[in-house]
């Protein structure tokens, strides 16, 4: 449990004033974020204590910690939520996963949520955790995240602003991408407010996407998650699982120079700033990167993007 004994004035007095993402929206047109996961070891959470402290001062309109992603630690995310808001009067994200809860589980972590002062939730699904691959939701259970949506509005009403996942090159389950627009639409439908995607890498892809929304009479902002290449092999295995594709250019960049670990951070980060330029120019409304608990490069690439704002 992280203790909160040195609550600075301003971050208590801001805590008060503590909105919601969808507060942000109506004053700024592009926002930046950042993702972190609750980390399993004591060390792993005082490194990621410092991160936090680091990425504070990069001024984000929000973090955001993952809820059980690749088997994490579930029990801590609110903690690290807490901590972010709490020590640094920055707005938290929390995530949460339906898979292996029942509902009444979930009306209780939501609850737990709400007394912490946390206003933002990024309603998932999840994936069912590789030691109980085969899980299946029953009655008891939500299916997909859109009932989860739905569950914290009839529940909370509008006391949370509800963020989802969207994956510009349709979800890896749902290869029809008209089709998982469509299950998209029923999130916000049922009460989500922005959407936050999958990586990819080639900007025409949510393009493309955000286009197809619109086509469904989607208006909620469809924020890019931006991952900074650091290591290629690791990239390939991660998109094997997650359907992101590895396009040709991040091939012809990052394959020759796979062994060599500062060529590649080099490349990564000149590749994300290109990208994330490219992105705000054609009017995404802000980034959310996937920093992996370091601070480091999203800063790097950050610095560059805003310089040339
Ligand atoms: C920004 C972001 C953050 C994430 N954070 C986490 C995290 O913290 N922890 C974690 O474990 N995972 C996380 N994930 C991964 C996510 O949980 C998985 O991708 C999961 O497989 C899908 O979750 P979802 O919320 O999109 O599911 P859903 O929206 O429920 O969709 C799941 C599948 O069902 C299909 N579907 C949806 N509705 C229907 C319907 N009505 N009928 C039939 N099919 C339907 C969809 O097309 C999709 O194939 C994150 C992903 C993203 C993009």
């Amino acid at each position: 449990m992280i203790r909160h004994k040195h609550i600075n004035k301003f971050a208590k007095a801001y805590l008060l004033l503590m909105e919601k993402i969808s507060e942000i929206f109506s004053s700024k047109k592009q926002t930046c974020s950042f993702e972190l996961f609750p980390p399993k070891t004591d060390k792993g959470f005082a490194n990621l204590l410092a991160t936090i402290e680091q990425l504070a001062a990069l001024k984000p309109d929000f973090i955001s910690c993952t809820y059980g992603a690749g088997g994490g630690n579930r029990g801590k995310t609110l903690d690290v939520v807490e901590h972010i808001q709490k020590t640094h009067g920055i707005i938290g994200l929390a995530h949460l996963t339906c898979v292996l809860h029942t509902k009444d589980e979930i009306k209780n972590i939501l609850d737990d949520i709400k007394s912490r002062d946390i206003k933002n939730i990024l309603a998932l699904r999840g994936d069912p955790p590789l030691d109980n691959p085969d899980w299946q939701p029953g009655e008891e259970n939500f299916k997909y995240s859109s009932e989860l949506c739905a569950f914290a509005r009839e529940r909370f009403d509008d006391y949370f602003s509800v963020g989802v996942a969207g994956f510009p090159e349709g979800h890896v389950l749902c290869p029809d991408k008209d089709m998982d627009a469509r299950y998209l639409k029923q999130k916000i439908d049922h009460g989500a407010d922005f959407v936050i995607t999958q990586l990819f890498f080639d900007n025409k892809e949510y393009f493309d996407y955000v286009g197809r929304l619109s086509n469904l009479g989607v208006t909620a902002r469809v924020i890019p998650g931006i991952l900074p290449v650091t290591n290629y092999q690791s990239l390939v295995k991660f998109c094997g699982l997650c359907g992101t594709t590895i396009t040709n250019e991040i091939k012809e960049i990052f394959e020759p120079i796979q062994e060599d670990k500062q060529a590649t951070l080099e490349a990564g980060i000149q590749f994300a700033i290109r990208q994330c330029r490219q992105l705000l120019d054609g009017g995404a409304p802000g980034l959310h990167f996937y920093c992996l608990n370091k601070a480091s490069p999203t800063d790097k690439i950050l610095a560059e993007v805003r310089n040339t704002k």
